[in-house]
């Protein structure tokens, strides 16, 4: 057969879907400046596919360019099944036709984010994102949480992972059977946080890739099954200074955290009610935000608690301060891959960055927290309410975002929960 390579260079959208377009590998050179052709309502395209609503029209021309910084190109080779044998793709901004940034665009909206916390504090934000899974090539066996059975059984999809993601540049960390039904997880690299979205775009769409090469689906839906096992996006995340020295640990201050630590993690639990729209944004995100399910129900801090909204990580086999300090993380457990990466992460970066501008404390030990939002139109209701989140998006993504959101909340208006788990596994 013959074949020659192609290039896709995508945005993560709204939807948290990687969308954009293809040419031939060769054209690479050019294409670095212009792109490849995009348009306003693109970014109405509902994670279903249609566009239900768009303030946009059919008019206007935009362009994805790609970045080289978040560039995957991965050789599967011969053996690597179904697909492509390379797969190639690049992440990239949108822009304008005149090169300048789009206003709507996801990955800005990430970066307008580090420029407000640098503002705000100097500092910078490092993540790691763990990412919770279905996969579909291993037989559903009771009694495997954590099983090296299971562990075994999914076959050659974790190594075949693992080796894509470190030929695509990331550093895999982890790769785990995990409590769920068929349920894997996997962990890359903490890096700071432009670089640490663009790879959790990257590893979701490799995850994706080895599975689809193996006639499986990784499947990365919040709630796949109505009875089943939710599937997070966990964020870690630490601040650190201009060197890369650590910022987030204080052992004198609340759970650990020193002042500027404090104040960020009461910025995101101040804004939480508002800014789930962004980080939970589906309606079966809230499926999964109900107890019982070591998935958060309250905008909570809490030491070493896999039910809070911000967990306070260990340390492991650290006694000295310096590396106490240089393990010392936040866990952020109100997302799902329903999100946008840099939506999710860059609504959390400004939400921390408000709380450091506004020295916001964090509630008193033993305080009532908030409850999230029970359903995606309250998060909608409370982001329409907040003249804060209205600053970091600005008018015309704002609404934008919040008709997308709306058109989809009411699109699976009145299928039960069985029904919408179903809608949304087809799709994530
Ligand atoms: N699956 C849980 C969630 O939906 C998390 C389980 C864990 O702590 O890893 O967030
Ligand atoms: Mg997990």
């Amino acid at each position: 057969m013959l074949s020659e390579e192609l290039v896709f260079v995508a945005t993560c959208d709204i939807g948290g879907l990687v969308r954009g377009k293809g040419f031939p590998a060769s054209e690479i050179k050019r294409r670095r400046k212009t792109g490849v052709g995009w348009t306003h309502s693109n970014l109405m395209q509902t994670c279903f596919g249609p566009i239900f609503d768009t303030p946009f029209g059919t008019g206007g021309d935009l362009m994805i360019v790609p970045d080289s910084s978040a560039e995957a190109r991965v050789d599967f080779g011969e053996g690597g099944g179904r697909g492509a044998p390379i797969e190639h793709f690049f992440l990239g901004d949108i822009r304008n036709t005149d090169g300048s940034p789009w206003e709507c665009c996801p990955r800005e909206f990430v970066r307008r984010a580090i420029a407000a916390l640098s503002t705000a504090s100097g500092l910078m934000l490092v993540c790691a994102f763990e990412q919770e899974f279905v996969y579909t090539g291993i037989e559903d066996r009771p009694g495997h949480p954590y099983s090296l059975s299971a562990f075994r059984r999914q076959g050659p999809f974790g190594e075949s992972l693992v080796a894509a993601l470190r030929a695509a540049g990331l550093g895999p960390d982890s790769f785990l059977t995990e409590y769920g039904p068929r349920q894997f997880e996997f962990t890359v690299a903490p890096e700071p946080a432009l670089k640490a979205a663009d790879q959790a775009v990257i590893a979701r769409e490799l995850a994706r890739s080895v599975a689809f090469r193996l006639g499986h689906r990784a499947i990365f839906s919040p709630m796949p099954y109505a009875d089943g096992t939710g599937n997070g996006v966990h964020i870690h995340f630490s601040l650190h200074g201009p060197d890369g020295e650590p910022k987030t640990y204080d052992p004198s201050g609340p759970l650990g955290l020193s002042e500027v630590a404090a104040h960020f993690a009461a910025g995101v639990l101040a804004h939480l009610p508002a800014i789930a729209a962004i980080t939970a944004p589906s309606p079966v995100s809230y499926l999964r935000l109900t107890p019982n399910r070591w998935a958060p129900t309250n905008a909570d801090i809490v030491k070493q608690d896999r039910g809070a909204a911000l967990r306070v990580c260990p340390v492991f086999a650290a006694s000295r301060r310096k590396d106490i300090a240089r393990q010392f993380n936040l866990e952020f457990r109100v997302c799902d891959a329903a999100a946008s990466p840099y939506l999710a992460l860059g609504a959390l970066i400004f939400a921390g960055a408000d709380g450091i501008a506004r020295k916001l404390s964090l509630p008193q030990a033993g305080a009532q927290s908030a409850p999230l939002p029970r359903s995606l139109g309250q998060a909608l209701d409370n982001m329409e309410k907040s003249e804060t989140v209205a600053s970091w998006f600005g008018p015309v993504f704002r609404e934008a975002y919040l008709r997308h959101k709306r058109s989809e909340v009411e699109h699976v208006r009145g299928l039960d929960a069985k029904e919408l788990c179903a809608r949304y596994a087809e799709i994530y």
